[in-house]
């Protein structure tokens, strides 16, 4: 998605973020579904701010019996993006244009959650059989080898 500089004023302005998920480009293991995220944009002086806000949804496993989950990610980043060859920043605009999929794309990745169990006291798999614990017992003991 594309904003054009001409549209940015030091008015601030909220639009619907349109943003095409790619396959696996978050990892294997998790899965962004539902991207529901406005772009809030005006500038101040030189520089353009840029708030991406809403929520997504990730498909991920819990990390020790791998069952589904769903998680909703709350967001809320904030970006300002200064001219070219501004020192000490972190983030540039040039041209006429600023393409918006990239910082969409490091807003889901920061909010990406990192290791999530289905519960906390999750029994995980067997390290014998990977029989899920939370089942019932598996009747494997763990006593040695
Ligand atoms: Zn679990
Ligand atoms: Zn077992």
């Amino acid at each position: 998605m594309l904003l054009y500089l001409n549209e940015i004023t030091e008015s601030k302005v909220v639009k619907n973020v349109e943003y095409v998920i790619a396959g696996d480009e978050f990892g294997e293991s998790a899965k962004v579904k539902n991207v529901a995220l406005k772009v809030e944009f005006y500038r101040a002086a030189e520089a353009v701010s840029l708030r991406f806000f809403g929520n997504a949804t990730v498909q991920t496993v819990c990390d020790r019996c791998l069952t589904d989950l769903e998680l909703e990610m709350d967001i809320d980043e904030n970006y300002y993006l200064f001219p070219e060859n501004t020192p000490d920043v972190d983030y540039f605009y040039s041209g006429e244009e600023i393409e918006l999929d990239g910082f969409v794309r490091e807003t889901l990745v920061m909010n990406m959650p990192g290791k999530v169990l289905c519960s906390e006291d999750c029994k995980g798999l067997c390290p014998k059989c990977g029989a899920d614990l939370n089942q019932g017992d598996c009747g494997c003991r763990d006593s040695g080898e």
